[in-house]
């Protein structure tokens, strides 16, 4: 939960307003307009060429592969895409921007009009952790569509390095190696409402985006960055309030709490008889607070025109075809078919959809398992549970998918009790082994003479008179009851398919 919350009284007069604006850098294997490596992490300055570095009379070619995946992150956030795009320069100084432009797009971007739709909360809350108190359903009340204003590509410029502190010591270093970078920029609508409704868009949008494959979406390497603008209007009042851009927030928790700040001050600026001015600010996360970094009057002029040196980008009816037909399943359509399929909880197929290729392994082996529904059970209660305790994610266990799977075929047949299970767990996440190994090593002993359980049993029956009264009154959830209880005398080693069996026929005897 974040520390700054914006306060009820603050909202219950104020309405705020937010549009965000997110780069991704594409996993193409090469820049976006010429042949060298898009590869984040190489020694500096190594992956430059002259038209990366803009040097005089180079010439841009457009990465056929870079279209591709812009496109597809379109289609994936329901844009239209036009059939002619174009690129254009946009001029700005800037040490690490060599050329002295950027090529971006402007007048004529690849896609607009696009949506995500979010699950919400009123306003009046403002925590925003996922729970089963989410509709499952889009379209349904709890659920906003947040328009997508306009998807353009355009190309990163290079890093500066800043070493030491006060202005006799700062040296800056430029890398030019992000120079040309193949970027998508996704712009939303001022549709956004609340701190927490721009935190769950930017999960969905990061969810979305690794689902199609478009970017690794690392926050901390810079493959996805967000600039949150933000202003805020007295409640009933059409007209937009002047906003604020927040830049240099590098994770969606930092761009909620920056959000949450921003509000407040607004207000306060307002409620004191000041004007918010139009400026960029800068997001401190040591202070948990933002800085102005310039105002309007210091904003640049851009002073875009048509790039000269590229032709216009054309999308065809067939490729964007192709792109339609290359859309995996998305992760909120995958969780509803999965919520139906398994019959999970709005929770669990959230972990089990959170990476496409988790979800692909276990569905994989689900299906291959005698009830799927015990797959899951194992894996989110057992493993899971012993992951969370050692603070692992699912993707570190030692038990495999195919060793869960094994699990909950034994549970199933009867041929291990649920107890027998965990412990052979426990050897497993003591040891790292997987399932199978340890299961075959300890094989679990069994009692499955029928005389021996039933001896087991009379006596636990003797020994609860009031649990078999409540038993024979009608109330046959009981049986529960002694199951467990004869399980823990034969200290989980009865056949449980047996058990149950004699239980229920000793009890109605
Ligand atoms: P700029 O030209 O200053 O970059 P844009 O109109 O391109 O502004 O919008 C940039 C982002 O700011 C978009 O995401 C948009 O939804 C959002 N935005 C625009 N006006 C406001 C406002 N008054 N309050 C909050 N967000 C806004
Ligand atoms: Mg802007
Ligand atoms: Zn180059």
């Amino acid at each position: 939960m974040p520390a700054t919350a914006v306060s009820p009284d603050v909202l219950i007069k104020y309405e705020p307003v937010i549009g965000l604006e997110v780069h991704v850098q594409l996993l193409t294997a090469t820049k976006a307009f010429c042949g060298c490596a898009n590869h984040f992490g190489s020694d500096p300055n190594t992956n430059v060429c002259p038209v990366c570095l803009g040097l005089p009379g180079a010439l841009p070619v457009l990465n056929a592969k870079a279209v591709e995946f812009a496109t597809l992150a379109a289609v994936a956030l329901n844009c239209q895409v036009r059939e002619q795009s174009i690129f254009a320069r946009k001029n700005y100084f800037y040490p690490d921007l060599p050329k002295g432009y950027q090529i971006s797009q402007f007048d004529k971007p690849l896609a607009e009009h696009g949506w995500i739709d979010v699950p919400t909360t009123d306003g009046s809350t403002m925590t925003g952790a996922r729970g089963d108190r989410w509709p499952e359903e889009p379209g349904s009340p709890g659920w906003k569509r947040i328009g997508i204003t306009r998807l353009h590509m355009e190309e990163d410029a290079g890093k500066s390095l800043h070493e030491g502190f006060s202005d006799s010591a700062t040296r800056t270093y430029l890398d030019l190696n992000r120079c040309g970078t193949p970027l998508i920029e996704i712009v939303s609508e001022p549709d956004i409402r609340t701190p927490d409704e721009a935190f769950e868009y930017l999960t969905r949008l990061k969810e979305i985006l690794l689902y199609t494959g478009v970017s690794d979406c690392n926050m901390e390497a810079g493959s996805l960055r967000c600039d949150a603008n933000v202003s805020v209007r007295p409640r009933g009042q059409e007209k937009f309030g002047t906003k604020a851009e927040v830049k240099n927030v590098n994770s969606f928790k930092f761009i909620r709490a920056a959000l949450e700040y921003e509000i407040e001050r607004q207000v306060e600026v307002i409620e004191s008889g000041g004007r918010v001015m139009q400026e960029t600010r800068l997001w401190n996360a040591n202070e948990g607070r933002t800085y102005s970094m310039r105002s309007k009057e210091q904003a640049h002029d851009y002073r875009y025109f048509p790039e000269p040196d590229l032709p216009p980008v054309i999308v065809s009816p067939e490729f964007l075809e192709r792109r339609t037909a290359e859309l995996p399943e998305l992760p909120e359509a995958r969780r509803k078919r999965m919520i139906a399929e398994y019959e999970l909880s709005v929770q669990d197929a959230h972990t089990l959809t959170a990476s496409r290729e988790f979800a692909d392994r276990f569905e994989a082996a689900a299906k291959t398992a005698r009830n799927p529904r015990r797959v899951v059970n194992v894996l989110l209660s057992e493993v899971g549970g012993r992951l969370k305790a050692r603070g692992l994610e699912l993707d570190r266990s030692p038990v495999t998918m195919a060793g869960i799977v094994l699990a909950a075929d034994l549970l199933d047949e009867g041929k291990i009790s649920s107890k027998q299970m965990k412990q052979i767990l426990d050897v497993s996440f003591e040891t790292g082994e997987d399932f199978g190994p340890v299961y075959e090593r300890e094989k679990p002993q069994q009692i499955t003479d029928a005389a021996a359980l039933e001896k087991l049993i009379d006596e636990v029956i003797a020994a609860n008179p009031k649990q078999v009264e409540q038993y024979r009154g009608g109330k046959k959830t009981m049986a529960g009851f002694f199951v467990g209880q004869v399980m823990r005398a034969s200290r989980g080693q009865a056949n449980p398919a047996l058990l149950n069996e004699l239980v229920t026929k000793k009890l109605d005897g």
